[in-house]
């Protein structure tokens, strides 16, 4: 039950969805947690409901480097050193190849896969010093299978993939590790 007890976990996109399930697990875990997506007040209620104290809502666009490099500055000093990041924020902007614009290529790829390079850059400077980090990125079958109508999400998702497995074998002697996981079909606000 306190498994995780005094760790602080940084969840983007855990306002809703899968990564508002993960903050949940987490923080029953015995976790402090803080739940990080662009609607800051959708941040603040989902952290509200989570089981324990200590939890956080922060507004913040993980494609935006800067935001991002505040956002973990506010988490730090507010809930204390992440020592478990998630990135979990994602979105689709599906379309056939033919009629992808180049704003839903940049979009995706911003989000998806610069997002969590930007978190990730954040947070590890602080795991490496302590030698105590647990990343994990939210990748997608898709990612490893490809799918017709995806390619911008595929990519992204399969880079997310290349950058786990570079940013493991660029950290794990320092204490940090680095994992993905790649769900499948999951009902939530993207699917739907
Ligand atoms: P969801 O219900 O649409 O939730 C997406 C979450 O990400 C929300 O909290 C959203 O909050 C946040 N978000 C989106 N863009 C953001 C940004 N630029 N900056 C910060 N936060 C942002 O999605 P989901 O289905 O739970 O998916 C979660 C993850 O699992 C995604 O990476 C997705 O690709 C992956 N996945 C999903 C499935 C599936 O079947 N559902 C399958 C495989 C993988 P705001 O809108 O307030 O920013």
């Amino acid at each position: 039950m306190s498994e995780l007890a005094g760790q602080v976990a940084l969840v983007t996109g855990g306002s809703r969805g899968i990564g508002q399930a993960i903050a949940h697990e987490l923080a029953e875990a015995g976790a402090r947690v803080a739940v990080v997506a662009r609607n800051g007040e959708r941040a603040a209620s989902a952290a509200a409901e989570l089981p324990g104290v200590g939890h956080g809502g922060f507004s913040c666009d993980v494609a935006d480097p800067e935001a991002v490099s505040e956002t973990v500055s506010r988490v730090e000093s507010e809930l204390g050193p992440v020592s478990i990041l998630v990135n979990n924020a994602g979105i689709t902007r599906d379309n056939i190849l033919l009629r992808l614009k180049d704003e839903d290529w940049e979009q995706v790829l911003d989000v998806n896969l610069r997002g969590a390079f930007n978190l990730i850059r954040a947070v590890t400077r602080g795991m490496m010093k302590r030698r105590d980090g647990v990343i994990v990125n939210v990748s997608s079958v898709v990612g490893l299978m490809g799918n017709a109508g995806q390619v911008n999400y595929a990519a992204a998702k399969a880079g997310l993939l290349g950058l786990t497995k570079s940013v493991a074998r660029e950290l794990s002697s320092r204490g940090v590790r680095c994992n993905a996981v790649a769900p499948g079909y999951i009902a939530t606000d993207m699917t739907s």
